[in-house]
C-alpha cells in the first residue's frame, strides 16, 4: 500500500435558527433561563398535543438554503426519528428524512491551491432535544442526573456536506465560511459558546491517488472549530495506522475526548432503519410555490463573497484585505460605517482597512473577543484618524489611543487630553530636548563626528523615549541634525 494517505471528511452541522419561539410551540428560545421554565405540553411531549410549524423557522431554513446555493424543494415533509434518551420526552425527534427542504448546494472556501467548492448534500429542519445535567464531574461519578427541557423543540437546521473535505484546515475553512454566510443571511447568531453550532464529523482515509471511499467513523457533537481540527488529525492518523497494521476500520460512532485529544469508540454506527423513520402524521407536508421561494430569494441580503468583490471594486482593496474584513459581518459593517464617516474616498478606505486588519484584529485576537463585545464604534476610529491627520497625535501614539478606546470606549480626544498625548511640534521645546539627549549620549556624538549619519537616528529614538513617543518624528529629526551640526561643527547627510 502507498505510504501516503489522503483524508476524506464530510460534516453534518447543526445550526440553531434565530427565532424567538420554538419550532412547534410558542415557548421562548432565550438562552440561560432557569431549567424547565420554557416548556409547555407540546415540547414536553404530552399525549394529545399537536405541533404547529413556526413559519419564521421555515422561512429562515429556506433563506439558509438559498444562501448556500441549494435547490429548495417545493414538496418536503417531516418524519419521526425514534430513539430512546432521557432528554427526548416524546421518544422521537421530528426531523426530515427522505424529502428534505433543501438539496444540492455548495460553499466556496479558500485553500492554498485556490478557491474550492464543498458540496452541500442537503439541509433539513428539525427540533433540538433537551439537556442532561450530571451532578458531579462526569456521568459515572454523578450522584444524580437532572434534565433541562428548555432546549427541547428549539429549531435547528442540519446541513450535510458531501465528502469533499480533504484536510482538517479545509474542515475549519468550511465551518468558518458556513458560519459567516448564515450570520450574514440573518438566520442564526451561531454563538459557539452557547452551542448554537455543532458538528458531527465523518472521517475516512485512503491511499493517495485512490478514488474509492474508505470506511468512515463518525465523531459526534463537536462544539468548537479547534476540536474539529484536532479530532480529524487524531482520527485520520489512528485509522491509517490501523490499516498499515492490516486491521479493518469499523464503521462506528466515536467521541472526541478534549482533555486527552483522542477519539474513543461509543457505539456501532446506527443505520436509518434503526430509527424506524416514518412520516410525521401530525404535520402537513411543506408545500411551497415558486413565488414564495422567489420572494425569499429577493430578500436575501448581500453575502460575504459579494461584499468582498464590492470592497475590491469600490475601495480598491486587495483580495486578501477584503477577505479578512468581510469574514465577520460586524467587522465589515464597522469598516463601512467608518469609511463613510471618514469620507476620504478610496484613500480613506485603505487607511481604515489598515487599522481594522492590523490593530483591531490583533487586539481582538489577544483578548479572544469579538468586536461586538467591545465598546468600540466607527466614530471612535474616525475621531482618532482626524487627530492623526491634524498632527495632534503621532501614528505611534495613535496605536496607544486605539487600544485604550477598545478597552474603555472613551473617545480619542478624551484619552489624548487625559494622558497628555498631544504631539510635540514646538521647535524650541524639541531643541531643548535635543540638547539634553546630546549631552546624555557622548558616544553617539563621537560617532556623528566620525561621519556616522545613523547616530542621528539613534538620538531621534532617544528623543521619542524622553517624550514618551510624543515628539513629532520629522521635526525631531530636523532639530537633532541642526543641534549636532551646531555642537560638533560636522554635518552628515
Ligand atoms: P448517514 O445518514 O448514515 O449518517 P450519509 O451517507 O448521509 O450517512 O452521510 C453522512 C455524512 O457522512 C455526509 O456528510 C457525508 O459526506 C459523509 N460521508 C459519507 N461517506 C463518507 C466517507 N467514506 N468518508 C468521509 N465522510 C463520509
Ligand atoms: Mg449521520
Ligand atoms: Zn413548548
Amino acid at each position: 500500500m502507498s505510504r501516503e494517505y489522503e483524508i476524506v471528511v464530510g460534516l453534518e452541522v447543526h445550526v440553531e435558527l434565530a427565532t424567538k419561539s420554538k419550532i412547534f410551540c410558542g415557548c421562548s428560545t432565550a438562552f440561560g433561563a432557569e431549567p424547565n421554565t420554557q416548556t409547555c405540553p407540546v415540547c414536553l411531549g404530552m399525549p394529545g398535543t399537536l405541533p404547529v410549524l413556526n413559519q419564521q423557522a421555515l422561512e429562515y431554513a429556506i433563506r439558509a438554503g438559498l444562501a448556500l446555493n441549494c435547490t429548495i424543494n417545493k414538496y418536503s415533509k417531516f418524519d419521526r426519528k425514534q430513539y430512546f434518551y432521557p432528554d427526548l420526552p416524546k421518544g422521537y425527534q421530528i426531523s426530515q428524512h427522505d424529502l428534505p427542504l433543501c438539496e444540492h448546494g455548495y460553499v466556496e472556501i479558500d485553500t492554498p491551491e485556490g478557491p474550492k467548492r464543498i458540496g452541500i448534500r442537503r439541509i433539513h429542519l428539525e427540533e433540538d432535544a433537551g439537556k442532561n445535567i450530571h451532578a458531579g464531574d462526569n456521568i459515572a461519578a454523578a450522584q444524580a442526573s437532572y434534565i433541562d427541557l428548555n432546549r427541547c423543540g428549539v429549531p435547528l437546521i442540519e446541513i450535510v456536506s458531501e465528502p469533499d473535505i480533504r484536510s482538517p484546515e479545509e474542515a475549519r475553512a468550511f465551518l468558518e465560511k458556513l458560519r459567516s454566510i448564515l450570520i450574514y443571511a440573518g438566520v442564526t447568531e451561531a454563538k459557539l459558546q452557547e452551542g448554537q453550532m455543532r458538528a458531527d464529523v465523518n472521517v475516512s482515509v485512503r491511499p493517495k491517488g485512490s478514488t474509492a471511499l474508505g470506511t468512515r467513523t463518525e465523531l459526534k457533537n463537536l462544539g468548537s472549530f479547534r476540536s474539529v481540527v484536532r479530532a480529524i488529525e487524531y482520527e485520520a492518523r489512528r485509522q491509517w495506522e490501523a490499516l498499515q497494521r492490516g486491521e479493518e476500520i469499523v464503521q462506528e460512532t466515536r467521541a472526541f475526548d478534549e482533555d486527552r485529544g483522542i477519539t474513543l469508540s461509543l457505539r456501532s454506527k446506527e443505520e436509518a432503519h434503526d430509527y424506524r423513520y416514518f412520516p410525521e402524521p401530525d404535520l402537513p407536508p411543506i408545500v411551497l410555490t415558486d413565488a414564495e421561494i422567489e420572494r425569499i430569494r429577493a430578500q436575501l441580503p448581500e453575502l460575504p463573497d459579494a461584499r468582498k468583490r464590492r470592497y475590491m471594486e469600490e475601495y480598491g482593496l486587495s483580495a486578501y484585505d477584503a477577505g479578512v474584513i468581510v469574514r465577520d459581518k460586524a467587522v465589515a459593517d464597522f469598516f463601512e460605517a467608518a469609511v463613510a464617516a471618514y469620507g476620504k474616498g478610496t484613500e480613506g478606505a485603505k487607511v481604515v482597512a489598515n487599522w481594522v486588519i492590523n490593530e483591531l484584529a490583533r487586539i481582538l485576537n489577544e483578548k479572544n473577543a469579538e468586536l461586538a463585545q467591545t465598546p468600540l464604534t466607527p466614530d471612535h476610529l474616525v475621531g482618532m484618524l482626524k487627530l492623526v491627520d491634524t498632527g495632534t497625535i503621532s501614528g505611534k501614539i495613535a496605536k496607544e489611543v486605539f487600544a485604550e478606546m477598545v478597552e474603555t470606549g472613551k473617545s480619542a480626544e478624551e484619552i489624548v487630553k487625559e494622558k497628555g498625548l498631544v504631539q510635540l511640534t514646538d521647535e524650541a521645546a524639541l531643541a531643548e530636548i535635543a540638547l539634553q539627549v546630546i549631552e546624555a549620549n557622548p558616544k553617539a556624538v563621537e560617532d556623528w563626528k566620525k561621519g556616522k549619519a545613523t547616530a542621528a537616528q539613534f538620538l531621534v529614538g532617544q528623543m521619542m523615549k524622553a517624550t514618551r513617543g510624543r515628539a513629532n518624528p520629522q521635526l525631531a529629526n530636523k532639530v537633532i541634525r541642526a543641534k549636532l551640526a551646531e555642537v560638533t561643527g560636522v554635518t552628515n547627510e
